[in-house]
């Protein structure tokens, strides 16, 4: 069980980022006919095969359908982890493609939260640091990235556990962690992959409902890619991905 948390502003940005003071673009993400294809030998996977849509901002929006289909590579490419093979990604108005290697970097540690399926936490770093590094990374001061690295643990209900390391820890309190360093630098985006996955419906729904209150307080974008029932009742878009192409997209709960 996830307790609340203190009620306290968890999620304020730490500070002003270069995107958020830039002319907002229309959606929070924009491809264009982006393809991705793996080489593997001789052999060409068409992982995504050419896909154009706009995943608008402050909302929970949420890339469905059967493994293999191309949710991981989707997600990886917004998530600016990789490169489309062809076509453009923009992400809050940047066209990612334009950015170097250091922009690149800069771009996504200030930007973008990103909770991997396989969760990617490093095995040397306690719970708290793990969470920590994110603001590390951007500057943040010790007592602030203090204040808020708590203060994200103990909404996830790991406050306790804080010194533990992740071979310390259960597989469901592993993802609370990694959910955790996404959220703690309350960037303009959260990218999760299967977040849900490996939790118990109670835990889920907790976790959820954290999800929520960051959003209504940050105003953060949410792209999820999932195939758990009670995440996707919570969908306010819907796209559904077969075989590396978007076939349809639904709209959920707020434009029902
Ligand atoms: P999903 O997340 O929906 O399960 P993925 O995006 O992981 O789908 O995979 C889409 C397709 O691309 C699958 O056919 C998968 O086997 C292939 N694929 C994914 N990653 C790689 C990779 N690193 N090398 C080769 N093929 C890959
Ligand atoms: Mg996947």
């Amino acid at each position: 069980m996830v307790p609340n948390g203190t009620g306290d502003q968890i999620m304020s940005p730490p500070d002003a980022s270069p995107a958020a003071t830039r002319a907002q673009a229309a959606n929070a993400v924009r491809l264009r006919d982006a393809a991705r294809t793996y080489s593997v030998g001789a052999v060409e996977v068409p992982a995504l095969r050419g896909i154009s849509i706009d995943i608008p901002y402050h909302r929970f929006s949420m890339v469905i359908g059967a493994s293999g289909s191309g949710k991981s590579t989707l997600l990886n490419l917004i998530g600016c982890i990789d490169a489309p093979t062809r076509g453009t990604v923009e992400v809050c108005g940047e066209a990612i493609g334009a950015l170097d290697d250091d922009g690149l970097a800069d771009f996504r540690a200030r930007n973008i939260g990103f909770i991997f399926q396989t969760f990617s936490l490093v095995p040397v770093l306690s719970a708290y640091e793990n969470v920590e590094y994110p603001l590390v990374l951007v500057g943040t001061p010790e007592s602030e990235r203090r204040r808020r690295t708590m203060a994200v643990l103990d909404a996830v209900g790991l406050g306790a556990h804080a010194h533990r390391r992740p071979n310390e820890l259960s597989g469901g309190q592993r993802q609370r962690v990694a959910i955790a360093r996404a959220l703690v630098k309350a960037p303009q985006i959260v990218l999760a992959d299967e977040p849900t996955a490996n939790l118990d419906s109670e835990t889920g729904a907790a976790i959820i409902e954290l999800m929520h209150r960051v959003q209504a307080e940050s105003h953060t974008t949410f792209v999820f890619a999932t195939h758990d029932p009670q995440l996707m009742s919570q969908a306010d878009e819907i796209f559904v991905i077969r075989d590396g192409t978007i076939v349809e997209r639904r709209h959920g709960r707020s434009n029902a």
